[in-house]
Parts: structure tokens; sequence; C-alpha cells
């Protein structure tokens, strides 16, 4: 069979692949990225449903419009009124099968062959994932601890000639994924100020989750300037399962994903929307976002600290992240996370190693690993941050050429704590 050329520049998902091995209930991982379903709101869920089906049934089974159903994008526009002091029109708000399908929509709809895409470096795989298909030239800026390198941003952006088309840049500012780190308002200020140059997406589905909370949140890039095209979801404050996300877009952008959903998939599913909907109308969304805030805090603090007591001193640089779902870790010592990954998984412990968020070419990535701390209670992250401890201590023995002093899965209880 013959494929299209854009399937070429396809990486299968090294996430989706491990998560095929976290199924073995004696494993503990940290690869996924994946809420916590301890706290999904599932009673409050099922009496929305039940409401939707008693009163509106038929209409949740019918065929919706594309743009997505007006009340639940009232819902968004006052929140971002609320929360951020800026206006965004529910008629500039389309409702999404998740931001994923934002980003492919993105990509669709601004992206020729050979186009030029920023990103981060390292950067969300899934939007790596749904550029690809397009085939833009990607072109990656580093990513610091407080946000993009603006420098290197300036000069790519310099760099490109005002003869082609307006580069895209993608970019994660509240609590990054894969790194958790968030953008300054200096830097955002510095991002905001190449809207001329540049088509500016900002994906935020963290930017609810929040710990920190003493330290003020930087301004949302749209709020520095209107031409940003701002990506949302529910995924992460309510449940992903729901496939519910959106994308705030002026005309004849909006029009444009509008035609190109149609081609997808015609609209988010009537179901979903209408139980989140009456889920918001009758549910405290704040009381909920406490509740969640609190759960990732805990676990968050209980990795960091496990990271303390288990792993080898010195074995590891991190940011404290401020939010989101990540810690990103760098190794010292020059162990290399793809060979600590296989490591580890004997030991029954997963993590992501940072080359899944990198150019295939740079090795870069090699150096660190991601660990997701939201879908995990704060014991079995002890557990875990104690099996990858000795999983780092045993690299680092065999780096130097000393004998292990394990040979992982024997050494491990395999007992979920
Ligand atoms: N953007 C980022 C940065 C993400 O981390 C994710 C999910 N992991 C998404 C978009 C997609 O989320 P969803 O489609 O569930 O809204």
């Amino acid at each position: 069979m013959q494929f299209a050329a854009r399937t070429q520049q396809i990486r299968s998902s090294h996430i989706r692949e491990i998560l095929k091995v976290a199924a073995n209930p004696a494993m503990i991982s940290f690869a996924g990225g994946l809420p916590n379903p301890e706290v999904f709101p599932v009673a409050e869920l099922a009496e929305a449903s039940a409401a939707v089906f008693k009163v509106e049934g038929r209409a949740a089974l019918q065929y919706a419009n594309s743009e997505g159903l007006l009340e639940l994008r009232e819902w968004i526009s006052a929140r971002y009124l609320s929360r951020h002091g800026i206006t965004i029109p529910a008629d500039e708000i389309l409702i999404t099968s998740g931001s994923q399908q934002a980003l492919d929509l993105l990509g669709k709809v601004l992206i020729d062959p050979g186009q030029s895409v920023i990103v981060e470096e390292p950067a969300y795989l899934g939007a790596l994932q749904a550029f690809a298909m397009y085939e833009p030239r990607l072109l990656h800026v580093p990513l610091e601890a407080d946000g993009v390198n603006i420098d290197a941003l300036e000069r790519t952006v310099a760099g490109i000639s005002a003869a082609d088309r307006q580069p895209v840049f993608y970019s994660t500012p509240d609590s990054q994924n894969p790194a958790g780190v968030t953008c300054s308002a200096e830097k955002r200020r510095r991002i905001a100020a190449l809207s001329d140059r540049l088509t500016i997406i900002e994906d935020n589905p963290y930017g609810e989750l929040v710990y920190d909370l003493t330290t003020p949140q930087p301004p949302l890039l749209r709020a520095l300037d209107d031409r940003v095209i701002l990506l949302g979801s529910f995924s992460k404050i309510i449940a992903p399962g729901m496939r519910l996300g959106w994308v705030c877009a002026h005309r004849p952008l909006y029009d444009r994903l509008v035609i190109a959903r149609q081609a997808a998939d015609l609209h988010t599913s009537a179901l979903s929307q209408l139980i989140l909907a009456r889920y918001l109308a009758t549910n405290d969304l704040d009381a909920h976002i406490a509740q969640l805030r609190a759960t990732y805090r805990a676990n968050r603090d209980a990795m960091l600290a496990a990271i303390e007591q288990y792993f080898p001193a010195g074995a590891v640089e991190l940011i404290r992240p401020g939010g989101g779902m990540f810690l990103w870790c760098r190794l010292t010592n020059g162990v290399s996370a793809e060979a600590l990954f296989h490591i580890a998984m004997q030991s029954n412990v997963l993590f992501v190693p940072g080359t899944a968020f990198y150019p295939e070419a740079n090795r870069a990535g090699d150096q660190y690993m991601r660990l997701n701390f939201s879908n995990a209670s704060p014991d079995s992250i002890r557990a875990g941050i104690e099996r990858l401890g000795h999983a780092i201590a045993d690299c680092v023995r065999s780096a130097r050429g000393m004998p292990a002093t394990s040979t992982a899965a024997n050494s491990v209880s395999t007992e979920i704590l």
C-alpha cells in the first residue's frame, strides 16, 4: 500500500507505547499525562447526565451545530472575563473534541508544506504530532526555567524572510508539558510584541492547575495581544473522557476552522456538551478546582520530598513546578534517560524519557525524564520514586563499570502501595 508523503514525518508516540506496559497492575507509572480519576466528579456528572436525558434527551442524541453549544461558549467567555479581565465573545469560541482537535484544525488551516512553525524545545508531543501531518519546517527554540529563550525566539523570527509566509509560534506558557515551567510576565510581553510578525498559538490546558497561589499569575499572551489564538480544555479540570476543549479565534480564521472541523467530525458530541453545561450550571467549579489543586499540590510535594530522600545525592536537577502535572528532571552523571528507562521498567516503575519531546536527531533530551505526579497517590509516588532511585544508582554504577547491586525485578516488591 502507498501512503501519503505527509505520513513520513510522523513518529509513533513513545507515550502510547509506554502506556501499554503501564497496564500491568504491579507497575507504578509516572509516564502518562493522566489526571487522577479519584478526583473526577463522577456522581455530579451522573446526576447532570440523568437530568440531560430526562429533560433534553432528544436534543442530546441529535446532530448539533459545528460551533458548539452556545451555553458552553458563553460560560467560557464569562470565565475569561472574570478570571483574566479579557473579552472573548462566544461567537469567537469554537468547541472542539479536546484541544488536541484544535491543534489539528489549526495545522490544517495555517500550515502549508514547508511553512515555518516555531516550537519550544522540549514541546508537547501531541502538538508536534498534529503539526507533522501538515509537513511544516519545524524550528526549535530552547525552553528555559522562565519560559522560552526569548533572544533565540527573536533571532529565529528575524531570520525568516519577510517574503516568506508568516511563521507560526506554538507555546504553552503556563506549566508547560513536559517541562512544567511557566513563562515570566516579562518574556510574555516580548513574545506578544512579536505578534506583527508571528501567528501565535497559546495552548493553555493547565492554567487553572496552579499550586503556589501566593505568587501572582502572569497574564495570558492573549491578554497582551488580541491576535493570539488561545486554546483551552476541560480535560484537566473536569475529565478528559468527555473530549471537550476549545479554540478562540477571530474571523476569518474562525470560519475556516469551522469548515475544517465539519470535514473532520461535523461537531463535538452534543451529549458531552449538554452534560457539561448542566454540570457547570449546577455545581461550584471553583470548589472542585480547589480540591484538584490540593490533591495535586500534595502529590507534587510528595514526589519532591521522595526524590530528596531516595535519589542518590545530586543525581538530578529539577525546577519545582508551580502547577500542571509534571516534574522535569535532568539526570546528572551522564546517565542516559533511555538506558534508565529500561532498568526502571524491570523494577516496575515508568517515566517518559525526554527524547520523546525533542526532535529525533537531537539527543539532548536523553538527559531528561518526565515524571507525572497527578495520577498516583502520595504512597505510590513514594514507592515509585524509591524504585527509581535504586535504578538510577544502578545506572550510575554501571556507567562507572561497577556491578549493579540489584538486577531490578527480583529486588523490588511488586506489591502496589
Ligand atoms: N495541549 C497540551 C499542552 C496537553 O498537555 C494536552 C494533553 N495532554 C493537550 C493539549 C490535549 O488535551 P485535550 O485534547 O484532552 O484537551
